[in-house]
């Protein structure tokens, strides 16, 4: 049985979760004891009094420290990865990347610590300087999805630290075998006690503490939307600083003039890898008229070659959905989009495999009206609907109906096509002949409207949100 990790050490809580492995549910990946409210209060009074004590390390230790934790992730890749595999469903080689990328982010947050921010600006008044520097935010809560379940944490955690922070993470309750291997890795760097500490725990319960507890300065959520709305309404009227990523229902527009098998790629990588559970997963894809029939048959045929199966398989392409009750929700969508008067034209039912997981076909539904629910909300899995487009305009415009604003691509071979599409489409990410999902860790990221509230992740842009800006005045 395994804990969560407070004040540097091992810490049980009161509830037992067995985490189940979901591309064969008679594989028990581990045994979690989950804390409640008391037990993120626990953990946040921990993380408030290493901020208080000055216990965070000075800034050589500290990018050290970071720079073990990327170097150790980095040689584990392959052992890690597959562990969160196991626990997640994403394909074998999907965890390993996942894990590496977590790597290269503590790595580049390492080098983050010794870029020293700030200004000394004259004063309209005599006699006077000013300097303006960033200091950290104090105590930042971390709730995460099962997605991502290391790169995510990573994202958020190794900024949170670099700029001098104390973190408590809540990892989603579906994956805590990867939120602990990773705190297991952070708790052996040589952070101070209770610099970095892990909750394991439910969202209506441990999460909530952190939302409420004023003693989390900041708190940095990814998740649903409906979620992200409720973290809002108990954090917000207490003023913490807020950062939230949510879901997506990102198009794809194919263009006449795109090279077919460039679009078709995109939209497969996009549509259906990692199951289709990426916030920036294509969800629509948007081809005008010129090309539609052609493009939907040759779709059709690709998303058929598609193999489903164990996430450790080699012969798999697309693992298991992470749990039974997502995978109720997507079958639920997929007789709602034939309800709807969709065309479903490949997939729709469960799959066999030799293993008892929760696997779907791949999905996909053409004809698709862009007012179907089908079409406006998030399924979040391995379901994708084309629709018809009359011209590149009349794609724009359904590119851009959406409440959602995260990730946008268009296919096309026009570079007039592709810079409009660049400037107009309503959206943080916009990519060019690449699938919608798929992003650097240096750069910016996030999205417009009910995608994202709150300052971009990643890069040295995450000092905006893990930092604030004080202003102070010498008078000589
Ligand atoms: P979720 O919203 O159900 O849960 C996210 C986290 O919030 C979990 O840790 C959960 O325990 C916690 N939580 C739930 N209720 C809470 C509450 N009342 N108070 C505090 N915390 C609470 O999301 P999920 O199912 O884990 O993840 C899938 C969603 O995440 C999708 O909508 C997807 O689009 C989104 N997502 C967004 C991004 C992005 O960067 N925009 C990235 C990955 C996933």
């Amino acid at each position: 049985m395994k804990h969560s990790y407070i004040g540097a050490k091992w810490v049980p809580g009161s509830d037992v979760y067995r985490d189940v492995n979901p591309s064969d549910t008679s594989d028990v990946v581990d045994e979690f004891s989950l804390g409640d409210e008391a037990l993120a209060d626990h953990a946040i009074d921990a993380a408030f009094d290493a901020f208080k004590g000055g216990r965070m390390l000075g800034i050589q230790a500290r990018a050290d420290a970071l720079d073990k934790v990327g170097s150790e992730l980095l040689a584990r890749a392959e052992e890690l990865g597959e562990l969160l595999s196991r626990e997640e469903g994403k394909t074998r080689p999907e965890g390993i990347a996942e894990v590496r990328r977590a790597g290269q982010i503590f790595k580049f947050y390492s080098g983050e610590v010794l870029r020293q921010r700030g200004e000394r600006l004259d004063s309209v008044r005599p006699g006077m300087t000013i300097d303006v520097v960033r200091e950290p935010v104090g105590v930042v809560g971390i709730i995460t999805p099962w997605n991502f379940p290391i790169a995510i944490p990573a994202w958020k955690v190794a900024p949170a630290l670099a700029y001098g922070n104390c973190v408590v993470l809540k990892p989603a309750e579906l994956v805590p075998a990867s939120a602990w291997a990773l705190a297991d890795v952070i708790g052996r760097a040589g952070f101070g006690d209770g610099v970095f500490n892990l909750v394991l725990g439910r969202g209506s319960g441990a999460g909530q503490a952190i939302l409420s507890n004023p003693k989390v300065g900041a708190i940095s959520f990814t998740g649903s939307t409906g979620v992200g709305a409720r973290v809002m309404a108990a954090a917000g009227p207490r003023f913490a600083k807020m950062q939230l990523e949510m879901g997506g229902k990102n198009p794809l527009v194919v263009a006449d003039d795109a090279d077919m098998a460039v679009a078709l790629d995109c939209a497969i990588q996009g549509a259906f890898y990692s199951t289709g559970q990426r916030c920036t997963a294509t969800s629509r894809i948007i081809v005008t008229s010129g090309i539609y029939a052609e493009f939907r048959d040759a779709l059709v045929e690709r998303v058929s070659r598609l193999r489903v199966g164990h996430a450790l398989s080699p012969y798999t392409d697309i693992g298991p959905v992470v749990s039974e009750q997502q995978l109720r929700s997507n079958l639920e969508y997929v007789k709602l989009g034939s309800d709807e008067g969709a065309t479903l034209v490949y997939g729709g039912t469960l799959k066999d495999c030799e293993t008892k997981g929760f696997y779907m076909e791949p999905t996909l539904f053409a004809d698709v009206d862009a007012r179907m629910r089908i079409a406006r909300e998030e399924i979040f899995g391995p379901v994708a609907c084309l629709i018809h487009a009359k011209d590149f305009d009349d794609a724009l415009e359904i590119a851009n109906d959406t409440e959602f604003g995260l990730s946008a691509g268009i296919c096309t071979t026009s570079l007039k096509l592709a810079n409009r599409f660049k400037r107009e489409a309503q959206v943080g990410m916009v990519m060019v002949n690449a699938p919608t999902a798929g992003v650097d860790y240096h750069v910016p990221f996030g999205g417009r409207k009910a995608s994202s509230y709150g300052s971009r992740e990643q890069g040295s842009y995450a000092a905006e949100f893990f930092t604030t800006v004080k202003t102070s005045y010498t008078h000589h």
